[in-house]
């Protein structure tokens, strides 16, 4: 074989995802472990969603509906925005493989935090354009510094509000002093992932400026909130120019009949949310005291993970936390070789991880 492969590609470090509970007893011959690595919902999903999956499945002989038009309908209702602005994805990552695929050329540029989310850098290399980083202050998305880093061939920039792996969010005034300061083409994109999440009144969602001259992209999961990440669903909201481009190259089934139908029903499910938001929001407090009582630093957050100093080497704790049965995030992938990652869990789970965490540190 003699691959001829370019450069841009040989370059990508391939994502590692959150280890799976399967792999881990396999590999272990452990039981009853548990995963706090992946940001998912530990209530599990919706039930609603499940039922309504179940039904949809008596037509899987059938192609999806290309246009996902109930689902869509329905967002465009609960977001107050119209039809034609929602792109739905296979995830939202499918979201961010297509605004590269529609809008970059091999070597523009696209601005993004650093740390945040890797698809970014992954999907903006995967088309050959150049990643430029623009470091956080003090973990928070700083947009005077992703100001700074923008040039003539800047075409995308990627906030990620509240950003993952940091938990931090910006506020309305920064991200509207940001955009008022960015030329009209120049797409924006917000992923708001976490979105369901955030307490902090100060946060403003990229919904709002939908209206405004330049490109802005939300961008909005059903994997993280609404307990699906299993089924693959996410959504951008965007003007209805940029819906279209992403459209002409979007593959025509890209998000399954049972996804469309389970993401209908997830979002009919309000008492599902609440129940969600409650168990996130007691479980951050009895981990921040604990964690609090160990004398370890923590950063708070705005979503349902957050970063922990372990103060020594990451990938090491993440394999012993592994012994005790508990799957964590080592963030030396990204740069943070003495920070993990943890998501909020059922209380039984979050005891776990303290005790763990206390064996193993
Ligand atoms: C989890 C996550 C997503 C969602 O990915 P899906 O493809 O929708 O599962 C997107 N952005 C960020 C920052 C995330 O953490």
């Amino acid at each position: 074989m003699q691959l001829i492969v370019p450069d841009y590609i040989r370059s990508i470090k391939p994502y590692t995802a959150g280890k799976s509970l399967e792999e881990l007893e396999r590999e272990y011959g452990i039981e009853d472990s548990i995963k706090l690595a992946s940001n998912e919902n530990p209530l599990g999903p919706s039930p609603l969603a499940v039922e309504a999956i179940k039904s949809a499945a008596e037509n899987l002989h059938r192609y999806p509906d290309s246009n996902g038009f109930y689902l869509i309908e329905r967002l465009a209702k609960h977001l107050n925005v119209a039809p034609e602005q929602i792109v739905l994805g296979n995830g939202s990552d499918d979201i961010i493989g297509l605004l590269a695929g529609a809008f970059l050329q091999p070597g523009d540029e696209v601005v993004l935090p650093k740390p945040t989310f890797l698809m970014y850098e992954i999907m903006a290399k995967s088309v050959g354009a150049i990643p430029v980083e623009a470091p956080l202050s003090l973990l928070s998305l700083d947009l005077e510094r992703v100001l700074e880093k923008i040039t003539a061939q800047t075409r995308l920039i990627f906030l990620c509000n509240p950003n993952n792996p940091t938990g931090t969010i910006f506020s309305k005034n920064q991200l509207e002093r940001f955009l008022s300061e960015i030329a009209a083409d120049i797409i924006v994109v917000v992923d708001e992932a976490y979105a369901e999440f955030v307490r902090d009144p100060d946060f403003a969602s990229g919904l709002n400026y939908l209206q405004s001259e330049r490109p802005v992209v939300v961008l909005r999961t059903f994997s993280k909130a609404y307990g699906l990440a299993g089924l693959r669903m996410g959504y951008g909201v965007m003007p209805a120019e940029v819906a279209d481009y992403l459209n002409r190259i979007r593959l025509p089934f890209n998000t399954s009949l049972l996804a469309q139908a389970g993401a209908v029903a997830a979002l009919e499910d309000t008492a599902f949310l609440q129940k969600t938001l409650e168990v996130i929001s007691t479980g951050l407090e009895f981990l921040y005291d604990s964690l609090e009582k160990m004398g370890l630093e923590y950063f708070q957050t705005q979503a349902n993970f957050f970063l922990i100093n372990v103060k020594q080497d990451a990938d090491a704790v993440f394999k012993k936390m592994l012994h005790q049965g508990v799957i964590v995030r080592s963030m030396s992938s990204y740069d943070f070789p003495e920070y993990i990652r943890i998501n909020v869990g059922l209380a039984e789970e979050n005891a776990r991880l303290i005790n763990a965490l206390k064996l193993v540190l």
